[in-house]
């Protein structure tokens, strides 16, 4: 059940104080990738919380695109990589946003996502909401419409939600 697979993700979740700065306790997913099964299952719960038909996943860089791109897969839905400055060849849209640590560029190239796509925006974890809110802003700028996102995680005490008003949310756990 939903239940049950929340209370493995948790187990699978390692948090690692002080990472990468003081005060900071950095969410470590990569032993839930490790788990086969964790992994699949998580991939298809985000997938199934999609709401409604979605044309194309954006995942913002990193780990947006280790979960971004098989819940894709999963809804024979594009895949769409928000890369950090810099990494894109063509001509980008870009968003600046505020971190949780730092600060940082978003950017897509600026004739991928077409008028009126169906966007899904997927992440690992919604903290602040400074990265997801700046993602739905750039693809609102290319001419996608956001229909939800959907996490792994989400640091409640942070009220990242509150960037999102009027979105659809999903997460898998919150902490
Ligand atoms: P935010 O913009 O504050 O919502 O931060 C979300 C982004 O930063 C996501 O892409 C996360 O991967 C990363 N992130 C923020 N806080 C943490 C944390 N405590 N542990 C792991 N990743 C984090």
């Amino acid at each position: 059940t939903e239940d049950q697979l929340a209370a493995r993700v948790r187990e699978l979740i390692h948090d690692v104080p002080d990472y990468p700065e003081p005060g900071v306790v950095f969410k470590d997913i990569t032993p839930l990738l490790a788990d086969g099964p964790v992994f699949r299952a998580v991939v298809d719960r985000m997938a199934a919380a999609a709401p409604g038909p979605v044309d194309l996943v954006v995942g913002m860089e990193a780990r947006g695109f280790i979960l971004g791109a098989p819940v894709a897969a999963a809804l024979g839905a594009g895949f769409i990589p928000a890369r950090k400055a810099g990494k894109l060849p063509r001509e980008t849209v870009t968003g600046a946003y505020d971190l949780e640590y730092g600060s940082a560029v978003l950017e897509v190239h600026a004739d991928t996502i077409g008028h009126g796509a169906r966007v899904l925006v997927v992440d690992d974890v919604l903290a602040t909401g400074g990265t997801a809110a700046a993602t739905v802003e750039l693809i609102g700028r290319t001419g996608g419409e956001v229909v939800g996102l959907s996490f792994l995680m989400e640091l409640t005490f942070l009220h990242g939600r509150e960037k999102l008003a009027g979105q659809r949310l999903d997460v898998v756990v919150g902490f």
